[in-house]
């Protein structure tokens, strides 16, 4: 079996001027990078109304499991199967992050035969996006210290920095420190950490930016700690939003490539699914539904987390909404929640299987119910799954009244995706967005707009909130952050905030041990559990395995 990487090297894409071409952009109206990568001017959307919309489908999933899902492997084939059924079809996805791609999970590429290329480039540093975004981030960090070192005129705390700094890379050693040593010249001494750069609010306030102006003005807003007595201090008290934002100019800009099957793809900007809000930037979005008539998108984790912010967050934004959902689910992982473990997933287990499907049910009862949007099973098909297996998640799906195809995109490309898209096409028909809603509104108590969340979305019994996060709540709603919508800071394994509960839980009660403001981003942060902001490599990273040769060849990136 060939790898994601060989697949990726044997294509031989098309010139990049080509496939701006296909949506009618002109060489004016690109900047390229490389000959297989260009960044796409977006004038146009200034003051543009969503009504030429086009159609927008999700990709989310079942509770991640060590046996892996394929959404963007999925959204990929998908797009692939829309263009080769005649539709004028983008995909839209988010930015690798390199903390990931030398880690455990490799890169975010897609794969098998239905990947976006080159993947090598967009593995690593692809057009230089997550760099400016860590410049800018830490331009603030300078900006801040340095204005404590000069006599502190803001009277910042320096006990109450919330600001980080920030880097693109898997580095636990960073995550707290004491800097500032070494005597008056030297800076202030203080505790201080970093974060992965996709964690910076930097990230989930470009990805939510409408415009480069929004974007400063978000930049602005972006609160970085607190003076003694509480009050809080922003980017813009620092006057450091313009020369942010002047770092940003072209990183805004979408990205265009293209899939093997050359159908194009925007990959534009990519914040992490836990601590903000995991989906591709607004910009490309929005780009896309300038240019396309179907365009497919991917929301980190599972429905759970990803899809939820999705809907609550960027589409309330930016007011647009899905026309339909895609559910991936893998036999592989609906036997890894009906309790099997990594190791015996390649034995065909019917009872295992049975025992994860009320996942599965809870996410498309979701998507149906709660966020009443028209959804699609789609059963991602690995080499090893039994025709029985299959049989009985599409059986379990048809009793349950949920339409179900199976999706081989990772084995056959576009083609493979047809089942899918031709399924996606009739919901959208018969679909008219009349039962659309939100899991709460936004002018809700915070903590009304978190229980609607745990007990709609997660299906909790209830939630507890620590003496500390109702202090905090009490400070947000007085400080006149009340109305922002909930970014919910949960672990990805499970339903609950607790990862060991797999499967579907019932009647636990979710704890929110603290709130934060990402008031650039526009959204409050809710952490329940232990939630990283700054990963670890594991053991055997697969740094260890990538390699390159003396012509530049890449190898060993999954
Ligand atoms: P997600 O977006 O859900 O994290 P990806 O689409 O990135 O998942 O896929 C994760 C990994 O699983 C990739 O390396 C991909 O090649 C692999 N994969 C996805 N679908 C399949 C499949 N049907 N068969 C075999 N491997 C697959
Ligand atoms: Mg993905």
């Amino acid at each position: 079996m060939k790898s994601d990487i060989q697949i990726a090297q044997e294509a031989v894409p098309k010139d990049i001027r080509e496939i701006a071409g296909k949506l009618g952009l002109t060489e004016d109206q690109i900047d390229l990078y490389g000959k297989y990568k260009a960044k796409v001017h977006t004038d146009f959307l200034q003051g543009e109304t969503n009504e030429k919309s086009a159609k927008l489908i999700l990709t989310t999933a079942i509770n991640p499991t060590p046996a892996g899902e394929g959404k963007t492997t999925t959204t990929i084939g998908v797009a692939d199967a829309l263009a080769r059924l005649g539709k004028n079809t983008i995909v839209a996805l988010r930015e690798p992050s390199l903390g990931p791609v030398f880690g455990v999970k490799g890169g975010a590429a897609g794969g098998g035969y239905a990947q976006v290329i080159p993947m090598e480039d967009i593995n690593l540093h692809f057009t230089g996006d997550l760099h400016a975004i860590g410049t800018a981030n830490n331009l603030l960090a300078a900006m801040i210290d340095n204005h404590i070192q000069q006599g502190n005129a803001l009277g910042i705390d320096n006990r109450k920095i919330t600001w980080k700094r920030a880097m693109d890379m898997n580095d636990r050693q960073l995550r707290s420190m004491v800097n500032g040593m070494g005597g008056k010249g030297n800076g202030v001494p203080r505790e201080d950490g970093f974060d992965i750069t996709v964690a910076s609010e930097v990230m989930a306030a470009f990805c939510l930016a409408s415009t480069l102006t929004d974007l400063k003005e978000r930049i602005s807003r972006m609160v970085i700690g607190y003076t003694r007595d509480d009050k809080p201090i922003t980017a813009g008290d620092l006057k450091a939003a313009g020369a942010l934002t002047a770092l940003l100019k072209d990183a805004i800009k979408p990205n265009l490539v293209q899939t093997l099957e050359g159908t194009p793809a925007f990959i534009h900007g990519g914040p992490f699914a836990n601590i903000a809000h995991g989906c591709n930037s607004l910009m490309a979005t929005r780009t896309a539904m300038h240019f396309a008539d179907y365009v497919v998108t991917e929301a980190g984790f599972g429905a759970d987390l990803g899809a939820e912010k999705f809907i609550d967050i960027k589409c309330r934004m930016a007011n647009i909404k899905p026309d339909a959902v895609i559910i991936v689910a893998t036999v592989r992982a609906l036997k890894s929640h009906g309790g099997v473990a990594k190791a015996d997933l390649n034995e065909e287990n019917l009872a295992a299987l049975k025992n994860g499907l009320p996942n599965l049910m809870k996410h498309v009862e979701n998507i149906t119910q709660v966020f009443g949007l028209p959804a699609v099973v789609a059963i991602n098909r690995f080499p090893l799954d039994t025709e029985a297996e299959l049989a009985m998640v599409r059986e379990a799906c048809n009793a349950a009244g949920v339409n179900v195809a199976l999706s081989e995109v990772w084995a056959k490309g576009g083609e493979g995706g047809e089942e899918v898209a031709r399924e996606l096409m009739r919901l959208m028909e018969e679909n008219d967005g009349s039962k659309f809603s939100y899991a709460y509104e936004v002018d809700q108590p915070i903590m009304k707009k978190i229980e609607a969340i745990a007990t709609r979305v997660y299906g909790a019994k209830d939630v507890a909130f620590s003496g500390a996060a109702e202090k905090e709540i009490k400070k947000l709603e007085k400080l006149g952050f009340g109305n922002l919508p909930i970014c919910m800071a949960k672990t990805q394994y499970s339903l609950s905030d607790e990862p060991t509960l797999i499967g579907r839980p019932e009647g636990f009660t979710v704890t929110v041990r603290s709130i934060k403001v990402s008031a650039g981003a526009g959204f409050l942060v809710a952490l329940t559990g232990d939630i990283m902001t700054m990963p670890g490599l594991p053991k055997v990273p697969s740094a260890e395995h990538i390699d390159v040769d003396e012509t530049g060849k890449i190898s060993g990136l999954f």
